[in-house]
């Protein structure tokens, strides 16, 4: 199946991006919760338990959106959270909610492409990015920016779809994504074109092992990968030494 994003420039998929989540950047939330069955709430669970935040520590949290692995960090004992997103109206809908009102004092929100951040050398104790680098157009740029601003002994962790690696749960996921997905974007969000858009994008998303090569090419050490529900998502893990 090719619905022609195959097709688009890098040019083009910066803008198409954009438009995909500036249309469904309220409804985001929710829309989570339907399309996974909410199970991106356990794989944003295990991030979280991976890193096991201290309260003296910072996360920069690229493609945060909503920010939702932000919420997550801060709850479970980190100190101070910059929410970065390229979409400003992610950010505003993240804004708005009432759990992380309720953690102002720990977060800076920021509207920065994951590309090219505006933060020092040697910042951050983390650098998270979920379900976010499928989306950036020049991922090598945003993986050379994550080991920048992280301090010394920092740690990147990328959470992101794979490759689904069972045959059986092949053909229930692409029934899920092929025939159910686009329908429930087209009824709840009025919007079947962005929900082909993400089944597209999952579908070129590189393989984890090809991932792994790409965090040891930005000089990341010690790098881990976790799966996640027979490959569905995949967690990745290094290190700045
Ligand atoms: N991390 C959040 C979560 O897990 O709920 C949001 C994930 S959402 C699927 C992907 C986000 O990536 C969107 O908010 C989008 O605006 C953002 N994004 C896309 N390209 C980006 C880029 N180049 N730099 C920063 N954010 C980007």
């Amino acid at each position: 199946i090719d619905f022609g994003f195959r097709q688009v420039n890098r040019a083009d998929k910066a803008g198409l991006v954009r438009g995909v989540f500036d249309s469904v950047a309220e409804r985001y939330d929710v829309m989570n919760d339907l399309m996974s069955g909410g199970v991106h709430r356990l794989w944003k669970a295990a991030l979280i338990d991976w890193m096991a935040p201290q309260p003296h520590q910072t996360l920069i949290d690229l493609a945060g959106g909503t920010g939702d692995i932000s919420q997550r960090f801060l709850r479970a004992g980190g100190g101070f959270a910059h929410i970065t997103d390229i979409n400003e109206s992610m950010l505003v809908a993240g804004k708005k909610r009432r759990d992380l009102k309720a953690l102002a004092s720990q977060i800076d929100w920021c509207n920065a492409n994951a590309e090219q951040l505006p933060f020092a050398d040697n910042s951050a104790d983390f650098v998270t990015i979920a379900f976010g680098l499928r989306n950036v157009t020049d991922r090598e740029a945003a993986l050379a920016e994550a080991h920048r601003v992280l301090k010394a002994g920092g740690r990147f962790l990328c959470l992101e779809f794979s490759q689904v690696d069972n045959a059986v749960l092949q053909r229930l996921y692409d029934a899920w994504s092929f025939s159910i997905l686009p329908h429930m974007g087209q009824m709840v969000a009025g919007d079947a074109e962005s929900y082909r858009y993400l089944v597209e994008s999952i579908r070129q998303f590189p393989r984890k092992e090809v991932l792994a090569d790409m965090f040891a090419d930005a000089g990341f050490a010690q790098i881990r990968v976790r799966s996640m529900t027979g490959n569905i998502a995949c967690i990745h893990s290094g290190w700045k030494m």
